[in-house]
């Protein structure tokens, strides 16, 4: 298999050549059609496997589907939103998706803990398609109405198994909570324990595994 084979839009190929990727991984070649039919996926991988490009490449051609020239911000509500447990995570994945949609004219930005408010709110302001954020820090911008998480069609949790260690099922429970009902679930985690299953059992709607 190719990336080509996979269905995804000529400007994301574009970046995949700039990042002289040409296959997918195992995790991509199995999630990537699943994300794009829409269904809710539990990754059961560790780092290392491409889970990244694995949920990002499918995020950025359903949203580019209906993405906005715009620049007003109200036309960039944000509708990817990725949580992660560490800013070293959120920093990785945010990167890896302005690599991929830099030839798109989606937006997407990162926010996490110790990193100044007031640059981070300027850019959510200014309206964002696809958010990567640590749970914390972005209850805390929610709080100060820096962002609306009523347009998100697309929730992952990256990591998962790190967040419910980390203490950070109170704060997801929250988030969802602020989420439409009606939303594709992408679920990542390392390990695949019956803590894990369980959360993956009350956030996904008929999830589909994969292993890798
Ligand atoms: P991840 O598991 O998402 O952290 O990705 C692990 C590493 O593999 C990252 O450095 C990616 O840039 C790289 N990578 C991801 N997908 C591919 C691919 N299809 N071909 C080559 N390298 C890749």
């Amino acid at each position: 298999v190719r990336f080509a084979d996979l269905g995804l839009a000529p400007e994301i190929l574009r970046a995949l050549t700039d990042q002289g990727y040409v296959h997918p991984t195992p995790i991509q070649a199995k999630a990537i059609p699943l994300v794009l039919q829409g269904r809710d996926v539990m990754g059961a991988a560790q780092t290392g496997t491409g889970k990244t490009a694995g949920f990002s490449l499918p995020i950025i051609q359903l949203l580019l589907a209906h993405a906005s020239a715009s620049m007003s911000p109200a036309r960039h509500p944000v509708r990817a939103l990725v949580l992660t447990p560490t800013r070293e995570l959120a920093v990785q994945v945010a990167e890896n998706v302005k690599a991929y949609a830099k030839h798109t004219p989606l937006r997407s930005t990162v926010v996490f803990g110790g990193m100044d408010m007031k640059g981070q709110t300027i850019i959510l302001k200014g309206g964002v398609e696809i958010v990567i954020a640590t749970p914390g820090r972005l209850l805390d911008h929610i709080e100060q109405k820096n962002v609306s998480l009523s347009q998100v069609q697309m929730l992952v949790m990256d990591e998962a198994d790190r967040m419910l260690d980390m203490g950070f099922l109170p704060d997801l429970q929250r988030i969802i909570n602020l989420l439409p009902k009606k939303r594709q679930n992408l679920m990542f985690s390392a390990t695949f324990s019956a803590e894990i299953k369980k959360l993956a059992n009350s956030f996904l709607d008929k999830p589909v595994l994969i292993e890798v």
